[in-house]
């Protein structure tokens, strides 16, 4: 009976959207989950959404950084690192009980290079160990994602992950657009800033969001990159988000990013993907990329 049903909505779903061949074709190909390189396009450049991400947390100077969300009502993706949560449990949990997207960035950010190789046990681990604490804290609906320390990242890793049955339903590794490096014009202009190059060069929270900001405008949206554990780190987020609300940008967790929607694994028994995307939560995302 169960089984007659989902075959009938699957036969219903193929024919409305007319994808009946090449809808199989891509459930039957799509298990992986770990590309063999970095996704490097989120499709965000040019359609003025900004999907703010924040690595290395949580730490006390998390807590700053979830005030600023907050107040601007923004909700943003923050990728974790294992030993950092075990001693910040508490943060943790606050990031996802205000509604951000808990993602996953190892256990003791390692750079992933050919010493895992011999040893994929640890490679495993170093992704397990922030499952455990992410997973029970998710909501359903959300979706899981992985970004490499240093963005360093080997085909041979993603063999590897896949094979799990727990962590092959990650998606990544996830690079970004915005907030790589520090760059300045011909004339001594920031024209984008790297937060934790900022704080090495002892620049000020304004600064920095100088480089943000022309970055994002000249972009017109993308992938942010910040991170969450400097005690500029509020203040830099509260020098660039009201400016962006200010100037109309939609703001996305990164599961509402239609671009990532291609590496999902479809569900089982595998129905047709969905043409369009726009996952569970309070947020609408910009029609505009939905195209
Ligand atoms: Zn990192």
């Amino acid at each position: 009976m169960k089984l007659a049903l989902a075959a009938a909505a699957l036969a219903a779903g193929l024919v409305a959207t007319g994808l009946a061949a090449t809808t199989a074709a891509q459930a039957g190909d799509k298990i992986a989950l770990f590309q063999n390189k970095s996704i490097f396009h989120s499709g965000l450049r040019s359609n003025h959404v900004v999907a703010f991400t924040f690595d290395d947390g949580p730490n006390a100077n998390t807590a700053g950084v979830l005030d600023v969300l907050k107040a601007n009502n923004v909700k943003a993706t923050f990728f974790i690192v294992g030993r950092m949560a075990h001693r910040h449990s508490e943060l943790l949990r606050r990031i996802a009980a205000e509604g951000h997207l808990l993602a996953n960035h190892s256990a003791t950010h390692a750079m992933l290079n050919g010493t895992f190789d011999a040893h994929p046990e640890r490679l495993i681990e170093q992704l397990k160990d922030v499952d455990d604490q992410i997973e029970p804290l998710m909501r359903p609906g959300d979706k899981l994602y992985f970004r490499a320390p240093y963005g360093a990242w080997r085909s041979a890793h993603a063999g590897i992950l896949n094979a799990d049955p727990v962590l092959r339903k990650y998606v990544g590794p996830i690079y970004w657009d915005i907030g790589g490096d520090i760059t300045r014009s011909a004339d001594g202009y920031i024209m984008s800033s790297a937060d934790w190059d900022c704080w090495h060069h002892k620049w000020s929270a304004s600064a920095c969001a100088k480089g943000y900001l022309r970055e994002i405008r000249r972009k017109n949206g993308g992938v942010v990159l910040m991170h969450c554990i400097n005690t500029q780190s509020a203040d830099l987020v509260a020098a660039v988000i009201p400016a962006l609300v200010e100037e109309g940008y939609t703001f996305a967790r990164l599961d509402q990013i239609p671009e990532y929607r291609q590496y999902d694994t479809p569900p089982l028994p595998q129905a047709p993907q969905a043409p369009v995307v726009a996952s569970a939560g309070p947020m609408v995302l910009n029609t505009a990329i939905l195209k």
